[in-house]
C-alpha cells in the first residue's frame, strides 16, 4: 500500500504567539503544489495554537496544526492541562502524545499515553504517538523489543479503527536533539518492527494503511536515506522545524518521494 507521507514540526517550547505567526507565515509563504502530495502539521506550543491555525486558516493552506500533549478528560480539576474539546476548538487536528521529553520530565507512562491514544481517537483527532529506546537498551541490544513494547501499549484496547487515527513516531532518545541521527538501516529495521506489532494487534491491513515516521536530528542533509526506506513514511522534526529554509526543504523532498 502507497502511504501519504507525513511531514510534523515539533516546535518545543520555542516562539511566542507573535514569533509564532511569522514562522507559520514564512511556511505558508512556500506552499507549493506539489506539496498537496505530503501532509504537513505544525506543531507549536498550546498558547500559539490559535494564532498559526489563524494563519494557516486566511491562506487557506492544507497545512494542519497539532498541539504537543493533551490530557484524556474532557474537562475538570486538572490546573495547567489541555483538553481534546480546547484544542478542536483552536483548530487544532492532531496531537503528539508520549514524546520522550514528556515521558522523562514529565512522568508521563505508558498508561497515560494510552488514555491519550485512546480520547483522541474517540474525539476524531489524530494522534502521533512517539516510541524510542534510549542509548543504554540499544546497546544493550534490546531496542526492537523495548519500542515493539511500547507501540502495545500505546495501542492497548484500540480496535483498528481507532488505530486508524495513530502515526507512529520512532525517535530514539540519543538522536534527538543530539545532532546524532539513527542509520537509515537502524530506523527501517525498527519501523518494520512497529509495523509487525501494529498487524498483531490491528491486523494486517490497519498496519499496512499505518504511517511510521522518524524523529531525531532528521534535517534536509540526511532525509533522503529515512524517506528512502519502505516502512518510513516521513519525519517528525524538532530543530529543523523552526526554520523556514529546513522545514519547507524536508517537505519539498518528502514531496519528491512521493512521486
Ligand atoms: C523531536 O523532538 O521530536 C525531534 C525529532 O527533535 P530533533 O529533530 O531536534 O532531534
Amino acid at each position: 500500500m502507497s502511504r501519504k507521507p507525513l511531514i510534523a514540526g515539533n516546535w518545543k517550547m520555542n516562539m511566542t504567539p507573535a514569533e509564532s505567526v511569522v514562522l507559520s507565515q514564512g511556511i505558508s509563504n512556500r506552499y507549493s503544489r506539489g506539496w498537496n502530495k505530503v501532509d504537513v502539521v505544525l506543531c507549536p506550543p498550546t498558547i500559539d495554537l490559535r494564532s498559526v491555525y489563524t494563519v494557516l486558516d486566511f491562506d487557506k493552506s492544507n497545512i494542519d496544526v497539532g498541539a504537543q500533549n493533551c490530557h484524556w478528560e474532557p474537562s475538570g480539576a486538572y490546573t495547567g492541562e489541555t483538553s481534546i474539546p480546547m484544542l478542536q476548538d483552536v483548530g487544532a487536528n492532531w496531537c503528539i502524545v508520549g514524546h520522550s521529553e514528556r515521558r522523562e520530565y514529565f512522568g508521563e507512562t505508558d498508561s497515560m499515553v494510552n488514555k491519550k491514544v485512546r480520547a483522541l481517537a474517540e474525539a476524531g483527532l489524530n494522534a502521533i504517538v512517539c516510541v524510542g529506546e534510549s542509548l543504554a537498551v540499544r546497546d544493550a541490544g534490546e531496542a526492537s523489543r523495548f519500542v515493539c513494547d511500547q507501540v502495545r501499549a500505546a495501542l492497548a484496547g484500540l480496535d483498528a479503527a481507532e488505530a486508524a487515527f495513530a502515526t507512529i513516531a520512532y525517535e530514539p532518545i540519543w538522536a534527538i536533539g543530539t545532532g546524532r541521527t539513527a542509520t537509515p538501516e537502524q530506523a527501517e529495521e525498527i519501523a518494520a518492527a512497529i509495523r509487525a506489532t501494529v498487524a498483531d494487534l490491528v491486523g494486517e491491513q490497519a498496519a499496512s494503511a499505518m504511517r511510521v515516521l522518524y524523529g531525531g536530528s532528521m534535517k534536509p542533509a540526511n532525509a533522503d536515506g529515512f524517506l528512502e526506506c519502505p516502512d518510513i513514511d516521513g519525519g517528525l522534526i524538532g530543530g529543523a522545524s523552526l526554520k523556514v529554509e529546513d522545514f519547507t526543504a524536508l517537505v519539498e523532498i518528502a514531496a519528491k518521494h512521493a512521486e
